[in-house]
């Protein structure tokens, strides 16, 4: 028999990304994968129910049929309570879960005997790279906050020589330079920026420095490198001295990308009202660590705001606002995914593999991930 997949439409509000499109659906099929659809899950990502058809899907258009009888239900945003009390024991979810954020909702699923996979807990290894759902999105985010100050600044990015004087090319300044913020210097530096970079990790100066940017070098003295290659919290003289050396750098720069993270923590507040304060008229920020509470001072999360004459552009879920690119690069790290869960038409879980045991969060009635189990025992406000 073969496995029966679901692409569930998304409810959130302003998602429009698709958990699979047409042209992976074709290849599931060939591979013995039934592909269940509901009727307009690919539209806001442009994907019309005609083309997944075509590839062999098949319309489910009971909501409830679709959810509660498919093996494996695949989505791209958190899923609703409502939506996870549909599914029936044994079956699976494949998703962004927020696990951290949101552990009542990885009780409920367990509570239904469902397994549940988190596709932000993808390892960032080089095995799981085509797998890896959070930098697929987080590239899309960097290039697109770009277009948005580009869209913002009242002024041009390059440099221009012509009959009218010349044009000075903006001066970009990228605050964290993981995938996001790589992809931010790259966009900006084909738009014909001057572009300089900052991280708290220095392993990553090379890379600012092969995509054409200066990096902004500042000696911390403490180890900014936590496990898995992620940023640690730094301690409060750390962030006087970066502070100190950033005031310069954001006051001479026509737009701030910040992108700035650390895993489990609020995003670090990088660029105080104070710096704001002395940038130029008419300068743009992106802040794009927005919905973890902002790496500039003033930012509100999905509105842009004049502040001290400054766009302060509080940006969520920017990989939404690309559907069509941003849904075809998580279908392949969907896909990639399914073919290493599923062997023969069964989910085949090894958990001594990191893959699979770094995101199944859920699994014969039980949370299996220890800081979720954690996150439970913290009493909810
Ligand atoms: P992220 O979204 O967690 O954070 C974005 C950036 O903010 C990081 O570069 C971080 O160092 C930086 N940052 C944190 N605090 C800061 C501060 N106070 N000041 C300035 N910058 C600060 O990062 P990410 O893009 O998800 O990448 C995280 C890690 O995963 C990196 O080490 C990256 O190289 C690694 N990674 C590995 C792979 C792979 O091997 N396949 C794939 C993707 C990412």
């Amino acid at each position: 028999m073969p496995m029966k997949i679901a692409i569930a439409k998304e409810t959130g509000e302003k998602e429009r990304r698709v958990a699979l499109i047409p042209d992976t659906v074709a290849r599931l099929v060939k591979q013995g994968f039934e592909v269940w659809l509901e009727p307009g899950a690919g539209e806001g990502a442009f994907f019309l129910d005609d083309a997944y058809v075509q590839a062999g899907a098949k319309i489910v258009a009971d909501r409830s049929t679709l959810w509660s009888t498919a093996e494996i239900v695949l989505k791209v945003g958190i899923p609703t309570a409502d939506e996870i009390s549909q599914l029936h024991s044994g079956g699976a979810l494949i998703s962004f879960l927020s696990p951290l954020a949101n552990p009542q909702l990885i009780q409920q699923l367990a509570n239904q005997g469902v397994t549940a996979f988190s596709m932000e807990l993808i390892p960032r290894t080089s095995r799981a790279q085509s797998m890896d759902a959070l930098s697929s999105q987080a590239g899309v985010a960097g290039y697109k906050a770009v277009l948005l100050a580009a869209a913002a600044l009242p002024k041009f990015f390059p440099m221009l020589t012509t009959a009218a004087g010349t044009i000075k090319p903006a001066k970009v300044f990228v605050l964290g330079a993981g995938v996001a913020g790589l992809q931010a210097i790259a966009t900006s530096r084909r738009l014909g920026a001057v572009v300089e970079a900052f991280d708290i990790r220095p392993a990553v100066k090379e890379e600012v420095q092969s995509l054409g940017a200066k990096f902004v070098e500042i000696i911390l003295e403490e180890e900014t490198v936590a496990a898995g290659g992620y940023a640690k919290e730094i301690s409060d003289r750390a962030k006087a001295k970066t502070q100190e050396v950033l005031t310069q750098h954001v006051r001479d720069s026509d737009v701030v990308i910040t992108t700035a993270q650390v895993p489990g923590k609020k995003a670090p507040i990088l660029v105080t009202e104070a710096m704001i304060a002395q940038m130029k008229p008419g300068s743009v920020v992106v802040d794009m660590a927005a919905d973890q509470g902002g790496n500039c001072e003033g930012t509100q999360a999905g509105k842009s705001i004049q502040f001290h004459d400054v766009t302060i552009i509080g940006t969520v879920n920017l990989p939404a606002d690309m559907p069509i690119h941003a849904s075809q690069m998580y279908s392949k790290n969907i896909a990639t995914f399914l073919q290493y869960l599923v062997k023969d038409g069964q989910l085949n879980l090894d958990f001594t593999d990191d893959i699979i045991s770094s995101t199944c969060v859920a699994h014969n009635g039980e949370v299996l991930n220890q800081r979720v189990k954690d996150a439970l025992l913290v009493p909810s406000i």
